[in-house]
């Protein structure tokens, strides 16, 4: 199986730190330079199984500050629901126990674009208390249809083998 993955979340919450666990150290090709103008290519996961290219949908999160729901951000968010349009699936990665708004708002514009989103609960090794992680996660699922639900901690790559199984089952 092969296809192109997203991957979505707000700053610092490990989606570098992923995406560097799962392209691991056989790194095909990573660019910092756009290859289109709607994605970038992080970079090209070789896993059991198949192939996974993951890139990132800048200006999919919606613009806070003074640009909140003015003319700008309406065009950007546009222009990101057409980006987010021509990838196979996303991986929506939050930090455990931490959901926001920005979160709600990525969820739907990748649900509504018909992308399959699976949601990866990262930094469980940093819970202290590990009884929260199930209630978090029946709190965020209440509502939303995920492909997938995986708790994992990127840094120490635990979860990584199960998350990978699942999104490749989308492509
Ligand atoms: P990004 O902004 O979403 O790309 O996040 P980064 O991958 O740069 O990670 C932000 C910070 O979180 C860094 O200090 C990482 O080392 C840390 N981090 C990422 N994944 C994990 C994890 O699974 N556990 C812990 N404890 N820290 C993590
Ligand atoms: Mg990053």
């Amino acid at each position: 199986r092969c296809g192109s993955v997203a991957v979505v979340g707000r700053p610092n919450v490990g989606k570098s730190t992923l995406v560097n666990a799962l392209v691991g150290a056989k790194v095909s090709i990573v660019s910092n330079r756009p290859q289109t103008t709607r994605h970038r290519l992080l970079g090209i996961a070789t896993v059991p199984g198949g192939q996974m290219l993951l890139v990132d949908t800048p200006g999919l999160h919606r613009q806070e500050g003074r640009f909140k729901a003015s003319a700008m951000s309406r065009v950007m968010n546009r222009t990101a629901r057409g980006a987010v349009e021509d990838v196979d699936a996303a991986v929506l990665v939050v930090e455990a126990g931490r959901w926001d708004e920005e979160d709600s708002h990525a969820f739907k514009v990748l649900s509504d674009a018909g992308i399959p989103v699976v949601l990866v609960v990262n930094k469980v090794d940093r819970l202290k208390d590990k009884s929260t992680l199930l209630p978090f996660l029946a709190e965020v699922s209440k509502d939303r249809q995920f492909a997938a639900v995986h708790p994992v901690s990127a840094l120490k790559r635990k979860g990584l083998e199960a998350l990978v199984a699942d999104v490749l089952a989308l492509l």
